[in-house]
């Protein structure tokens, strides 16, 4: 298994960045020429107290009850106040795609994430104790043992009726894509959410994007991204490459649905909808 790539920037905790020190009215001055020094991938504020923070454990609860399932089974409840708000966002979203006319002669599409946006991983949070582990995190997938995001699937569905082209878009690796193709879909192998199969492009790719090795990265992936550390994408940068890449075929992309905000910066949508996820943060 090719640790490196699967979900990597989630569990980045710090990104290298080179800084070169100034060195100030020429030689004898104390510093050295360069250094380097250790960012967190995450910009955030320093409480000043801990009363400005949830204690870590007291949160986990809180996220429980969120879900509906305050005993930490794993199966979140259709009644939680998470299933309600993710259902709100879906039918926002089916209710903008609905009204929109298409414009010229491009065709209307849309572009889902999967984790947590289409499939949920509430069950696999719980099991890891929101502590991501990639070979853990493989059983998961490759068992294809997530539930659809509530209310989704007839989103989809809806937006294919109406002629909508389904592209899913996401940052597990090209491994794992028969499972994550089996788990949207129907494959008769753990769960079978029922989503859409993924519309195939014109000229033949599959509308199902997952994220290749950088020695295998097709040329708009390499362009894009030749400026990223090892030339390896960040999140927003492979996904709106993706995102224009789909567009250059003669697609509009109508809406972009996502949990995080690296799947909804970048451009190349009309729209973007948010699905919640209090669970992990992906730069
Ligand atoms: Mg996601």
């Amino acid at each position: 298994m090719n640790i490196t790539s699967l979900r990597g920037p989630r569990r980045i905790a710090v990104a290298a960045v080179a800084v070169t020190a100034a060195v100030l009215g020429g030689a004898g001055v104390g510093w050295a020429a360069a250094t380097s020094t250790a960012q967190p991938a995450i910009k955030t504020i320093t409480p000043r107290s801990e009363k400005d923070v949830t204690n870590i454990d007291v949160l986990r609860q809180q996220l429980r009850n969120y879900y509906g399932d305050p005993l930490g089974t794993g199966q979140f409840a259709a009644t939680s106040n998470y299933a309600r708000e993710a259902s709100k966002v879906a039918s926002e979203g089916v209710r903008y795609l609905s009204h929109h006319r298409a414009h010229g002669h491009v065709t209307k599409a849309i572009v889902l994430d999967v984790d947590d946006t289409t499939l949920a991983t509430w069950n696999y949070e719980v099991f890891s104790n929101w502590a991501y582990n990639p070979a853990t995190n493989a059983d998961y997938v490759n068992g294809q043992k997530f539930p659809a995001v509530p209310g989704m699937v007839a989103t989809v569905r809806t937006a294919e009726r109406e002629g909508y082209a389904i592209f899913y878009l996401t940052g597990r690796p090209t491994s794992q894509e028969q499972a994550t193709l089996g788990n949207l879909t129907a494959d008769g192998v753990g769960v079978d959410a029922g989503f859409p199969k993924p519309t195939t492009l014109r000229g033949g790719e599959d509308g199902l994007f997952t994220k290749p090795d950088v020695s295998a990265y097709p040329a708009y992936l390499k362009k894009a991204c030749a400026a990223d550390p090892d030339g390896k994408c960040t999140t927003i940068h492979y996904k709106a490459a993706t995102r224009a890449h789909i567009e250059s075929l003669g697609y509009d992309i109508v809406a972009n649905f996502g949990d995080q905000y690296s799947d909804l910066k970048g451009g190349y949508a009309d729209q973007t909808f948010k699905l919640p996820n209090p669970n992990y943060y992906l730069p």
